[in-house]
């Protein structure tokens, strides 16, 4: 993996930047700022203040101080000019879709992605706006092939946070920004830390800060960060209009989060591919999707780290044998979600196959996210529910 050369400045900003103790009385951390309105002296300074909402604080469903503490410094961990904080992944990633897609438009979505974002495109057919779904050959004769006259957007998640197939972020950005067409990432697997799609030309990044980024899965919120154009737009539509705001608590468990994120990450990384290795040995274990076994045939060399989550697949096409192996974990304990403290084991079929929703993900797949526990804990966790088959 190479190292990023961001790291010693990210730190900073996740423990830092655009904090100054001393303008609130030298509390270490910035105010939460419970308000829902933000009154002036005179009604002339309302309507100013009015005129640029989204700079100035009127009303808390758009602009918050406290959740513009977050905002700079996710866009400053991704390298963009402007961030939104949402009070979820999906209220972030629908007010973007929401906003940029006209009726008529086509959006290319490229490799295994978060389902609802699937079933929300499905939705938005009432307004004319199609898509296509392509994923295992994602290669940019593929890509050109699922090509249509009215593509306007290419959506991708890399890796992809069922299958771990890594894409080569800066080859499709260039290929879409040759075809005019918006490219957008969902970024939440590698946080900021490891990966920065927009160096990459990626137009907007999506992260769910409800999983690594909150850490402790007590916080759901979500995160758009873009050029300050795109944030505008969005802002004033989707965000305004939608209504999916980021409380100022919730900003302040982001901020929080944010202060561990390095050493947790690195902790969840090397837990992960100690529990991977195991796997990897296993008789009954037929493949482990982790980006550090996929180096030779995806653009795994792109990102700065892997984090917890991969995926192991074992030999079976019956779900029930699958639920078996989840019902005998005992430290793992069985839950939707990802990137906090606890380890967490799923089947993304819950017992039943949707080919829209999981479209190329084998019937015999077991996601694990990997908590902060002892990795040979998790490992005897492990040994114990695979005996069953
Ligand atoms: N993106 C990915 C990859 C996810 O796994 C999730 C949720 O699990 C989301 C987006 C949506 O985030 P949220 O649950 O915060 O709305």
């Amino acid at each position: 993996m190479q190292p990023s050369t961001f790291w010693e400045e990210d730190v900073q900003i996740c423990l830092h930047e655009f904090e100054n103790p001393a303008d609130y009385y030298g509390s270490i951390n910035p105010p939460v700022i419970m308000t829902s309105l933000f009154a002036y002296p005179t009604y002339d300074a309302l309507i100013k203040a009015m005129k640029d909402e989204h700079h100035n604080c009127v009303y808390s469903r758009g602009t918050n101080p406290t959740v513009r503490f977050l905002e700079y410094k996710m866009a400053a961990l991704e390298r963009g000019e402007s961030a939104k904080c949402f009070s979820s992944g999906m209220g972030a990633i629908s007010a973007a879709l929401f906003t940029l897609l006209e009726a008529g438009d086509h959006v290319l979505i490229v490799n295994n992605i978060y389902g609802p974002v699937l079933q929300y495109l499905t939705y938005a057919k009432k307004n004319n706006i199609t898509y296509t779904h392509i994923t295992g050959d994602c290669s940019l004769d593929e890509l050109k092939k699922n090509l249509q006259s009215n593509t306007k957007l290419i959506y991708f998640e890399s890796p992809a946070t069922m299958t771990f197939k890594t894409l080569n972020v800066k080859e499709l950005c260039d290929f879409a920004k040759s075809h005019n067409i918006l490219t957008m990432c969902d970024n939440t697997y590698s946080t900021p830390l490891f990966q920065k799609p927009i160096l990459s030309g990626c137009d907007i990044v999506a992260h769910s800060l409800t999983k690594y980024i909150g850490g402790h899965s007590d916080l759901v919120a979500g995160c758009l960060i873009s050029s300050s154009k795109i944030i505008d737009e969005i802002f004033y539509k989707g965000y305004l209009l939608q209504g999916a705001a980021m409380s100022p608590m919730s900003a302040m468990l982001g901020i929080r989060g944010l202060r561990t994120l390095p050493l947790r990450i690195k902790a969840h990384e090397s837990n992960a591919i100690a529990v991977a290795e195991y796997l990897k040995s296993h008789p009954k274990v037929t493949a482990v999707n982790h980006p550090i076994y996929m180096k030779e045939t995806t653009a795994y060399n792109e990102i700065y780290g892997t984090t917890g989550l991969f995926s192991f697949e074992v030999d079976t096409d019956d779900l029930d044998k699958v639920n078996a192996v989840l019902n005998t974990l005992k430290v793992f304990q069985k839950g939707v979600s990802w990137g906090g403290f606890e380890s967490l084991a799923v089947s993304p079929h819950y017992g039943s196959f949707d080919p829209v929703k999981n479209k190329g993900v084998p019937l015999g797949l077991i996601r694990l996210s990997i908590g902060l526990e002892d990795p040979a804990t998790l490992i005897k966790d492990l040994e114990n529910s695979l005996s069953i088959l």
